[in-house]
């Protein structure tokens, strides 16, 4: 499954903000054209009231002159003077004075302090000069044609330019306003854009932080930004519809998972765990035992009449006999102590750690006791007495297999002693049997000797009856006993490592099986091979797998790999790279006896499996014993939630398979359609099976 990488948060570094931003530029914008604009009007207007001086003072100029001219001629100096003397009807003219040569003839106005000399300030091509607040002209004085002098005035421009200068501040007030006005108006329309998109912001914050896909943003504002508000809501409906239908199918998954380990490990009529929880527990003490080097002891208690209570009084009272039992006895044990029901009138009782001598045949004594006290039944009174066998690891045995055979025949020690009474092992109890010593040389002969062989069984589609893979299943060839199945040898091989040699040995054989039939045209479906937890758990295991693949020439995809679910709870293997090496060469993967575990089955969804296969023990009594029919639902269920592959072994009836086809399981392994098959049995029964050909294997 491909990982989402987080969001990494941006830098924290200052970033302008949108609305700001905007209404700089606005305002730069809109004080650009209006100070442009006012400068040009206030220049225009400016030179404009200067030429109008310069007009009125010409024609006031032209005038004079004129008349001085005549003034000149016949009136002599005073009326020159007089006529200056008209000037003082245009309240801008300060000064002027009528020169001929050198010499002042009339002047009007007083001469004002540091006044520019006229003369040399008008350029000769000019008839006039601007100064800041003074205007001087030049005229002509002229009779008939003649020069008679020349007329000097000066204009005060001072009130005209503060005239001006106030009409330009007042313009200038007046263009401030309105970008302030414009900016007012902006800011509103910005603001009714802006805030949405803040709006959408904080919401995807919050949808963020808080996981929560039920909120939803205001749909409002421009038709661009209310498209996007729109959007953004269509996107957390469909983020939230997602969102519920994974969340419901974690929840499914883990709602099955529970009910499969529940069923799986405990016993519905007296809610103590089941055998399944049993054996495991067993294998970890004495585990623990071993390492440690403590007692640990294993009480068998097996009621010595409760098939006549069952007779007599009939199953439910069985059962609330058996619920009565397990309270008794539970209220015997002290916290550490494990008690399951491993039969229908058996139960198991593991002590660790035993300080005390003789703590086991005390509690042993305290059961056939409480045991003995009368127990009402349907209104009856009834006896039952038990009798109990004891075995302690690691004293009797290391091994927690021999331990239950061991306190077992204890237990028929007790009922062959007269029953009410417990028993503990001893060495004359030993079951009489072939000596594990003996076994352990001849296997490693019969290794040496190619004693082992493969049988196949084949696997198959329970809606179509199509063959959809095999197992298989090793034989030992014994000289003098015949052909041997592991129960005969398997516990040695494993006790001893020389499962490890054998394992090696029987995967070469299958892959050059493989390889030859393959060559001869066989067409064949996946075959398995067991792979048990010691020789899981050797050093190397990966790699001799992956060599013998390579030496033989057998394509990885040919196989598949079956370990029980305790090999998958193992501790201290490189278990996922392990498989997920295997995997990834094309190995397919299948966790054989399944149900059986009793820890948390979350292995499954970090494991690279494909395919898991029922236990046999529940497919035995799937017709008679409700329990083993809701495991086996359970299992299948938990399977399609996994997109697993469910196969369940040991199918003996067609009641079974009928039943196993109503709780929709895909495929199943058993006598009913093939026992295990000799090699050339097996090649024969694939070439009849045209559906393997047109799989193309
Ligand atoms: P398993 O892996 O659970 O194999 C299934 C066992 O059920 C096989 O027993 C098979 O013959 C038997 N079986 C299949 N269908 C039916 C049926 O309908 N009824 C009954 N009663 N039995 C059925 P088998 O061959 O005796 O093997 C026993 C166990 O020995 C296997 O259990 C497996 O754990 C181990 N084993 C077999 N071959 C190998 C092997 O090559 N390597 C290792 N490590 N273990 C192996
Ligand atoms: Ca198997
Ligand atoms: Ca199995």
């Amino acid at each position: 499954m491909a990982s989402v990488e987080p969001l990494k948060p941006n830098p924290p570094r200052k970033q302008p903000s949108l609305s700001r931003r905007l209404g700089g530029i606005f305002i730069l914008a809109v004080a650009l054209a209006i100070g442009v604009a006012w400068v040009a009007a206030v220049g225009y207007l400016f030179v404009n009231q200067r030429d109008a001086t310069l007009d009125a003072l010409r024609t006031d100029a032209g005038m004079l002159s004129t008349n001085a001219g005549a003034a000149f001629r016949f009136g002599g100096r005073t009326a020159v003077e007089e006529t200056l003397g008209s000037l003082s009807r245009n309240p801008a003219v300060r000064w002027a004075f009528i020169t001929r040569g050198d010499v002042v003839l009339a002047s009007f106005g007083p001469a004002p302090n540091g006044a520019p000399t006229w003369d040399a300030q008008i350029s000769p091509g000019s008839d006039h000069d601007f100064q800041v607040s003074l205007l001087g002209l030049r005229q002509k004085v002229e009779f008939d044609g003649r020069t008679q002098g020349w007329l000097y005035m000066e204009a005060d421009l001072g009130p005209s330019n503060l005239r001006f200068l106030l009409m330009a501040l007042l313009t200038f007030s007046f263009a401030l306003l309105i970008v302030a006005l414009a900016l007012r108006v902006f800011q509103g329309r910005l603001r009714s854009i802006v805030t949405p998109i803040l709006a959408l912001t904080d919401l995807a914050r919050k949808v963020t932080s808080s996981g929560d896909m039920s909120l939803r943003t205001d749909v409002t504002g421009y038709r661009e930004v209310s498209r996007l508000g729109e959007d953004f809501n269509r996107m957390l409906v469909a983020l939230e519809r997602r969102s519920v239908s994974v969340q419901q199918e974690l929840e499914d998954r883990r709602r099955i998972e529970s009910h499969v380990e529940h069923l799986a490990s405990y016993d519905h009529v007296t809610h103590l765990p089941n055998r399944h929880y049993f054996r495991n527990r067993l294998d970890l003490a004495v585990d623990k035992a071993n390492r440690a080097s403590e007692q640990m002891a294993l009480l068998l208690i097996d009621l010595d009449n409760f098939k006549s209570v069952n007779v007599d009084l009939g199953h439910y009272a069985g059962d609330k006999l058996l619920e009565e039992v397990a309270r008794r006895l539970s209220a015997l044990l002290q916290s550490g102590d494990v008690i399951c029901r491993i039969g229908g009138d058996e139960f198991a009782i593991i002590l660790e750690n035993l300080d005390i001598r003789g703590q086991a045949g005390q509690l042993a004594g305290r059961i056939i006791t409480a045991l003995q006290a009368p127990f009402m039944l349907e209104g009856n009174k009834t006896q039952v007495t038990a009798s109990v066998g004891i075995a302690c690891a690691p004293r009797d045995t290391t091994d927690s297999l021999t331990l239950v055979r061991f306190a077992d025949a204890a237990m028929y020690r007790a009922k062959e002693l007269g029953k009410n009474r417990w028993e503990q092992f001893s060495a004359e109890m030993r079951p009489k049997g072939r000596r594990p010593l003996e076994i352990k040389s001849q296997i490693r002969l019969g290794i040496q000797q190619a004693q082992f062989v493969l049988h196949f069984q084949p696997q198959f589609e329970l809606a179509t009856g199509r063959v959809i893979g095999a197992e298989s299943l090793m034989r030992w060839q014994h000289p003098e006993r015949g052909l041997l199945s592991p129960s005969h040898f398997i516990e040695v091989a494993e006790e001893s490592g020389l499962i490890v040699p054998l394992g090696d040995l029987l995967l070469n054989q299958l892959c050059r099986q493989i390889k030859e039939w393959r060559a001869e045209g066989v067409p064949l479906p996946r075959i398995s091979f067991n792979v048990s937890g010691r020789q899981f758990a050797q050093s190397g295991f990966m790699d001799r797998v992956l060599e013998i693949l390579k030496d033989t020439g057998c394509p990885a995809g040919a196989l598949e790999i079956e370990l029980t679910e305790s090999t998958l709870l193992m501790p201290g293997t490189d278990l996922v790279r392990t498989l997920e090496t295997l995997n990834s060469r094309g190995l397919a993967i299948a966790v054989d006896d399944f149900g059986t575990g009793f820890s948390s089955i979350t292995y499954l969804k970090h494991l690279p499996i494909d395919k898991l296969k029922v236990d046999k023990r529940f497919v035995d009594d799937i017709a008679e014993n409700p329990n083993d029919l809701a495991i086996a639902r359970a299992i299948v269920a938990l399977g399609k939630s996994l997109q697993l592959d469910v196969v369940a072994e040991g199918v003996e009836t067609l009641e079974q398979g009928k039943l196993l086809r109503e709780i929709g399981c895909p495929s199943m392994q058993g006598y009913l359609m093939s026992r295990p098959l000799p090699a050339a049995k097996f090649a024969e029964f694939c070439n009849a099976h045209p559906e393997l050909r047109q799989a193309g294997t």
